[in-house]
């Protein structure tokens, strides 16, 4: 069993209850990880209440608790109430600079720099302690370096782990290993073979509680900047000979860097917002709560983009994603040249389906493994790398972004508008169409 001192702000918060207490808990419970947990938030609770309140989420949140194995993980959780601004505070952790420290982010990101200010006057930045940052990591590309230029002050590179949850599924790590592990993938893993790939990642859900952050983002912030840029950096890398997380590091930002910038021309031809409105009972965006009526925050993108690699060039790579989908999906398909498909849906199951021409598709199921947040904290904890984002890549994602938004900003490109439980706008599917392609139908139907 992995131990380790875990510090976790902004314990009270919606993310610490739903994510990751639960997954401390399961590393827990299959004797993976034994963490000392400092739980650190503003509310002035005491231990017991906190405890209470965590038990009553836990129950919520977790399949099928065990009494007895949730009591013994508690056993090791102390609340500290502290608050981020007031440095005295701080001292309440001076005497817990156990050995193996992690400290989780799981606050807002203006907080970081002051947070880490705080931890570092009570020498919890020495070598050796780890942060783990939730996104947010900027709204666009000086942003994200402004808030690495204060993070930088107390710790180093090697010291910081930014979570991807997309990177802890299994399903996206068996993107490199599907090929690695099956030449025969890999001889057709490039633009010899493959007429142009698909990524998309589509929820349901609207934005429920969280309208007044993701007024603030977008779908292109959310979700394309970040999770879905990592997605493709990974089916676009070579594969590794050596896939150590210096290897895959590199290679990952050598395809970010090589993204074909898009100029005025190709954000009206390729880009395509939009913004679900009502339909069927189902409320449009700017009538959910904490979104103002005249919101232009885009819930739907899909675009077009290029890949300048030698293994991709002329490749075309289409992406969308959005919120108040007609079902929920995360899908990629690589769509071979003269018909025939290789599609890995990632969620809500993940399977492995060949389409060949003149035979029915063949469909595998394959093991989801264990949960992100989990995977992620331990391999955190064992101060492995690979699973987390570099701070060039994140500013390479942005340097790509940011042009997009720049135009969206000046209200050069429209915004359109799709019927909440659709899949999303005609001109989305124009993209595609008017190229002689179009957007994968899984066989059976959306689920
Ligand atoms: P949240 O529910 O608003 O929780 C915020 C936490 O920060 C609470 O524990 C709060 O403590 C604490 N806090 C606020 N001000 C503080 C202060 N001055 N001193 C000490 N603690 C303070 O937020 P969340 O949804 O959990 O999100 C946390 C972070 O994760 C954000 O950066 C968010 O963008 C990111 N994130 C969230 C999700 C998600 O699904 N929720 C997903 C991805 C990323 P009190 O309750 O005691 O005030």
């Amino acid at each position: 069993m992995l131990e380790c001192h875990l510090i976790l702000l902004g314990a009270t918060g919606d993310l610490a209850m739903r994510k990751i207490f639960p997954a401390l808990y399961l590393a827990h419970q299959s004797k993976l990880l034994a963490p000392i947990i400092s739980a650190v938030a503003r509310s002035k609770l005491d231990n017991e209440t906190f405890q209470d309140n965590l038990t009553k989420k836990a129950q919520e949140y977790i399949p099928n608790l065990d009494p007895q194995s949730w009591g013994l993980f508690c056993q090791n959780i102390r609340y500290l109430s502290i608050d981020l601004t007031q440095p005295d505070d701080f001292k309440q952790l001076q005497h817990r600079t156990l050995p193996n420290t992690l400290i989780y982010f799981s606050i807002a990101p203006e907080f970081f720099a002051m947070a880490c200010a705080h931890l570092a006057q009570v020498g919890l930045n020495a070598p050796g302690v780890k942060i783990v940052l939730e996104k947010p990591l900027g709204s666009d590309l000086q942003s994200c370096k402004d808030i690495y230029a204060q993070i930088s002050k107390y710790y180093q590179e090697d010291q910081i782990y930014r979570i991807d949850h997309y990177l802890g599924k299994q399903s996206v790590q068996n993107l490199l290993e599907l090929r690695a592990k099956n030449p025969i993938l890999g001889a057709l893993w490039n633009k010899e073979q493959v007429d142009h790939v698909q990524i998309s990642v589509l929820e349901t859900l609207g934005v429920e509680n969280r309208g007044g952050f993701y007024d603030t983002a977008g779908a292109l912030r959310d979700m394309l900047q970040n999770h879905m840029l990592q997605m493709l950096s990974l089916i676009a890398v070579p594969t590794l000979k050596n896939p150590n997380a210096q290897a895959l590091r590199d290679a990952k930002l050598s395809v970010l860097k090589s993204l074909k910038p898009l100029d005025f021309q190709a954000f009206v031809k390729q880009v395509v917002r939009a913004q679900y409105g009502s339909s069927d009972g189902l409320k449009g965006y700017t009538q959910e709560s904490n979104i103002p009526a005249q919101s232009q925050t885009e819930t739907f993108v899909a675009l077009k983009l290029e890949v300048q690699s030698s293994m991709w060039a002329g490749v075309p790579f289409y992406l969308r994603t959005g919120k108040r989908m007609g079902s929920s999906l995360v899908q990629i398909v690589l769509a071979f040249k003269g018909g025939g498909a290789l599609i890995l849906n990632l969620q809500p199951q993940y399977t492995l389906e060949l389409n060949l021409k003149g035979v029915p598709p063949l469909q595998a199921h394959l093991d989801q493994g264990m949960d992100a947040y989990e995977k992620l904290i331990l391999e955190a904890v064992r101060g492995n790398p690979a699973l987390f984002s570099h701070q060039d890549e994140l500013e390479a994602a942005w340097a790509w972004v940011d042009p997009i938004l720049k135009a969206w900003e000046q209200n050069q490109v429209p915004l359109f508008t799709y019927p909440a439980g659709s899949f999303g706008p005609k001109v989305a599917f124009d993209l595609l169409e008017s190229e002689g392609r179009s957007w994968h139908t899984p066989k059976d139907g959306y689920v």
